[in-house]
Parts: structure tokens; sequence; C-alpha cells
């Protein structure tokens, strides 16, 4: 069957400069030649996000003082752009117009907020959506000026979320009504929608985040509701790769990825592709690639279903990609008086989620004296301060001996499903680890058996991936 619709999505370093939009309009020129349907999501220009949320964390201090060279580099960025690519003067002129719009509301909001003393969620996430709204807007024209049917048009309109500001979830249902709604007709009619990804609204229309790094999730949102048949996520890598190529060089893309692996990937640090991008893909049964803007060529990653025979990678090795999150803290709840009591991990559990802070990674001791786990660095402090309110009179009665927290550390995680059928993979990885001298303070194990993490110091961060890593690229 001749395939109809294609979402593609364009990250931060994609739509980043002159020269990335030149790319990323030539990539919707011959998406075009090949699908009658396209829809093109685009992130903020990379670094916008940050930089309009510093702004707001800064002003929540009260402090405006860098709010006009912030409005400077905006405006800079975007207009170099602007100038550099749309030839039509009144196109020009308009999109300026309306990305300047939006660069005094960001100044408006942040004095709102210096004046306040507090940026809210909803604030932050009005803020945080500038970046996207800006970008559509210079996306949008420059594709119009390349020849290219495009309408731009912010998602808003239609990815309905709930008011979980910075991490709101779409209701599906609502949302499939109105992307069809609004997105088919101009598909119809020969358009290419250009839309923000990352952003959304409340049923009553007020502006929402999926969380960072979410434009991804919402190519799969909105390719799972429409139904495209592809979902193409466009990035400055040649697509999922053994592990970051920022930390070591010579890490290779893998062509093919199950889903059980993606999900363990990208949960454990793999920044390419955001976590919740997965299950809507899958459950729509939509394909999903992930390439490169500036090496277009390349095929990049694929998605497939989980299948044995796929289970070994380069050089039958069953480990297949390595990954890290930084910033993390370990926490133990530790005490003899413990033992046998029922409800400690509830209480400590519910403790840590009463902070809003998830735990990555859960480690289970033999006995039942001590609890561990990990959370942000960021939220070590509160999360602690919790258990020691939930656990006040244990802690006086010295049933719980200490509640304490590590420095900083990292989660390495290794990934490939070929290691469930495998035995000896945990003692090759914790070997490997060994010979290099990185020091492994905590492991867990997913009950999937698709990937095996371990906690090591910060300072181990590069060290222990680039072992690990050896086993795969030798
Ligand atoms: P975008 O702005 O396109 O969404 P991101 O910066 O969010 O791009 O994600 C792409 C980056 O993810 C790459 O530049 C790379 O440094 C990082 N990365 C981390 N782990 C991996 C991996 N396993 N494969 C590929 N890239 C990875
Ligand atoms: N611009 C948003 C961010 O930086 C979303 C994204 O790039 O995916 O988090
Ligand atoms: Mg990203």
């Amino acid at each position: 069957m001749q395939k109809q619709t294609l979402v593609m999505k364009f990250g931060g370093t994609s739509v980043g400069s002159a020269d990335a939009l030149v790319k990323a309009a030539q990539i919707v020129k011959d998406a075009r030649a090949e699908y009658p349907r396209v829809v093109v999501i685009t992130s903020a220009m990379s670094g916008v996000t940050n930089l309009l949320l510093d702004s707001a964390a800064l002003a929540s201090q009260g402090k405006v003082d860098s709010l006009p060279s912030a409005e400077s580099t905006l405006r800079e960025k975007h207009f170099a752009a602007a100038d550099a690519l749309i030839k039509n003067e009144h196109l020009r002129e308009v999109t300026k117009a309306e990305i300047n719009v939006l660069i005094f509301s960001l100044v408006d909001l942040c004095k709102a907020i210096a004046i306040l003393g507090e940026a809210s969620p909803r604030a932050m996430d009005a803020v945080a959506s500038i970046g996207e709204r800006m970008c559509v807007r210079l996306l949008g024209a420059v594709l119009q000026d390349a020849g290219i049917n495009a309408k731009a048009i912010e998602s808003t309109e239609f990815v309905v979320t709930n008011a979980h500001f910075q991490h709101a979830h779409p209701d599906f249902k609502a949302t499939t009504e109105k992307t069809r709604q609004l997105l088919n007709p101009l598909m119809d009619a020969g358009v290419v929608p250009v839309t923000t990804g990352f952003i959304g609204a409340t049923p009553e229309g007020v502006i929402t985040t999926l969380g960072r790094g979410g434009s991804d999730y919402s190519a799969a949102v909105i390719g799972s509701v429409l139904p495209a048949d592809d979902v193409w996520i466009w990035t400055d890598v040649d697509g999922v790769m053994t592990t970051d190529p920022r930390i070591v060089k010579d890490a290779v893309t893998l062509p093919e990825i199950t889903y059980s692996e993606i999900a363990e990937l990208a949960y454990y640090g793999a920044k390419v592709l955001h976590p919740k991008t997965i299950r809507p893909v899958v459950d729509a049964g939509i394909g999903l690639r992930i390439c490169n803007t500036f090496n277009p060529t390349h095929p990049g990653t694929r998605l497939i279903a989980n299948a044995p025979s796929d289970s070994k990678a380069r050089n039958g090795q069953v480990v297949k990609a390595v990954t890290a999150i930084r910033n993390q803290r370990l926490v133990t709840i530790e005490g003899r008086g413990m033992l046998g009591v029922p409800g400690v991990a509830a209480r400590a559990f519910g403790a840590v989620a009463s902070t809003k802070t998830s735990v990555p990674l859960i480690t289970q001791a033999s006995s039942e004296q001590s609890i561990c786990f990990a959370v942000p660095s960021e939220s070590a402090a509160s999360v602690l301060n919790a258990l020691q309110a939930v656990f006040a009179s244990e802690i006086e009665d010295e049933d719980i001996d200490r509640v304490w927290m590590t420095e900083d550390v990292s989660i390495i995680t290794v990934v490939g499903v070929g290691m469930r059928h495998t035995p000896g993979v945990a003692g090759q990885v914790f070997t490997q680890l060994g010979n290099n001298k990185a020091n492994v303070l905590a492991i867990a194990q997913g009950s999937s058996e698709v990937s095996i993490s371990m906690v090591v110091a910060a300072t181990d961060t590069e060290l222990a991936v680039r072992s690990l890593h050896e086993l795969i690229v030798k």
C-alpha cells in the first residue's frame, strides 16, 4: 500500500541556524516527493529554551538586568536566519514582527514574575513555549519562501493536555478530534502544516509543555492521532548510536533497535529520543526513524518490533548500547529495626512522591535492613527532608539508624535484548568495569533483562561508559 502521511520533527540544532534551516527545507521538499501528506514539527532553535527558562528563573529572584541581553540574543538569532533565508520582503517583515511580539511577551512575563517574586509552573510553561512559537513562524516562512505550500499553526490549537504544567499529559481523545479537524483539511488542500513541538494547551486554552525534550513526544502524539504511516525524528547525529558520541567518538549508529531497547536507552539517559515517544508510535503501529539533518542520506535508525532474531548486535555482542544519567544521588534508609516492619518501603516512596520526584533506580537488598534508590541531585535535599519527617518516630526509636545520601553519582546502563538469553553478561560487564578501576556503588537489573544499570561516582562516568563501550565496539 502506498504511504500517505509522514510526520517529521526537527530538533533544536536542526533549526538552529540559517544553514540548518536550509537543510531542513530541502528535507521537507524531498519528503513531499515521497508522501502526499507531510506534517512538520519544530523545536525551538538550539539554546533558546534554556535561555528562556534561565531568564524566568532569574526574574523569580528579582533579577531582570540580563533581560535586555536575552532579548537581543533572541532577536539576533531569529532575525539573522530570517534575513538570510526569506527573500520575499513582506513575508520576512511580517515574520520578524510576529517574532518580535513574542520577544516582548517574554519581557512582560519576566517583569511580572519579578514583581511576584516567584515563577509558578504555569508561568514557566508560558515562558518556555515562546521558543517553539517563535521558531514555527520562522520555519513556516522559510518553507514558504522555498516554494513549499506551508502553513505555521501552533499545536496549542489541537494538542489538548491536562493542567500538569511542565509535564502535561495529552488527552488523546480530544487531541485526536482536534488534530484531524484542523490538519486534515489543510493536508487535503496540499498544505504542509508546520507546528510547534513541546507545547499544548488545557481545554481552557492555557499553554502547557510536555517536559524538556518533549518535541519528540509531540511528534509521536500527532503521528499517532492522525494517524501517520511514519514519524521521522531529525536530529544532529546519525540516529541512535552505541553510546553518546559526545562521550565516545567512535560510537556507531545502530541501524535497527527494538521497542524495548529504545525504551530502556531513552529512559536511562540517551537524550537522542524522549522516553515518552515510544509508546504512542508502538500502540498505533507507526514506523519510527531517527535521522540526521546534517547527513540526510544516512538511513539512521529504524525502530523494529521485538524479535529474537534481532537479539545480537555487532560482532555478535549482546550488549548493544551504553547510556549514562548524570547528576543523581543515592539515598539510603537503613536500620536493623526495619526488619519485617511492613509498609516501610511504601511510606518511603510515598514521601519521595510527595516531593514530586521520580525514582529512576531502586536497588534491592537481600535483607530488609536497607532501602536504597537514586533521585536527581536537584531534588535530593527535599527528598531527604521528606524521609526524615515521615520516619521521625522510627529514627527517634532507633529502628531506623539513618537516612543519608551520597555525593553526585551517575547511573550507567547497558542495553540489549540478547542479554535475556545469554548467561554471563553481568559478569562480563562487572569484569570490564573492575579491570578499568571503575568502582560500582549499586546495581539494578530490569525484570525484562534488557538492561543492567550500575551506579558509579560522578567522576567515574566517562571511564565507565568508555570501558563498557569497548564491549560493543572493539
Ligand atoms: P534534538 O535537539 O535534535 O532533539 P538532542 O540534543 O535532544 O537533539 O539529542 C541529540 C543528542 O543526543 C546527540 O547530539 C547526542 O549527543 C545525544 N545522545 C546521547 N546518547 C545518544 C545515543 N545513544 N545515540 C545518539 N545520540 C545520543
Ligand atoms: N525546546 C524544548 C526543550 O529544549 C523541547 C525540545 O527541544 O524537544 O526542552
Ligand atoms: Mg531532543
